[in-house]
Parts: C-alpha cells; sequence; structure tokens
C-alpha cells in the first residue's frame, strides 16, 4: 500500500503533455490527447482516475503535478488526508 495518492481529473486535461514529459512512466496521452494515469484506478466519478505511489516516487509525481497548466494532477497523503497539491 501506497504512502500517497496521484488523484487525476480527466475531465480537467487540456493534453498539454507537461506530465508526460516529467513522468512519463507515469503518464502517457490517449488518441483524445487526454492524459492516461498508467496503472491507475476508476472511482465511481468516470473523470477522476487514483494511484496509490510510494514515498520514493513522491518527488517526481509531484514534479509533474506541479507542471500541469491547469492542476488536474494532484497528490494526497493517505493517513491525514493532507492535500500535497
Ligand atoms: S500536464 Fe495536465 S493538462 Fe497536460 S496532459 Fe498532463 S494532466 Fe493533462
Amino acid at each position: 500500500m501506497g504512502k500517497y495518492k496521484i488523484v487525476y481529473e480527466r475531465d480537467v486535461c487540456i493534453g498539454a503533455a507537461s506530465c508526460v514529459a516529467v513522468a512519463p512512466m507515469v503518464w502517457e496521452l490517449d488518441k483524445e490527447n487526454k492524459a492516461v494515469l498508467k496503472g491507475g484506478n476508476k472511482t465511481d466519478d468516470p473523470n477522476i482516475f487514483e494511484k496509490e505511489i510510494d514515498e520514493k516516487d513522491l518527488q517526481l509525481n509531484l514534479d509533474a503535478a506541479r507542471a500541469c497548466p491547469v492542476n488536474a494532477i494532484h497528490i494526497i497523503e493517505k493517513e491525514t488526508g493532507k492535500k500535497l497539491i
């Protein structure tokens, strides 16, 4: 179980691909030019995907989230529910 989770809002994504440039092992673009969170899980909301990550992967994922121009990527500390971005 990861300590953090990535929360991705697909409907907010504009396909700028900054996340893909920063973390290509985590993100790719689909045919609609929307980011895909690799290995991400669907949620009750069809536009929201989540993926757990470990501490060692936190910095890279924070960098990718910060690179997103429309703030479609969030990172939550699971234990506290604190939103890091
Ligand atoms: S950086 Fe943001 S807007 Fe650009 S592809 Fe990634 S999620 Fe979408």
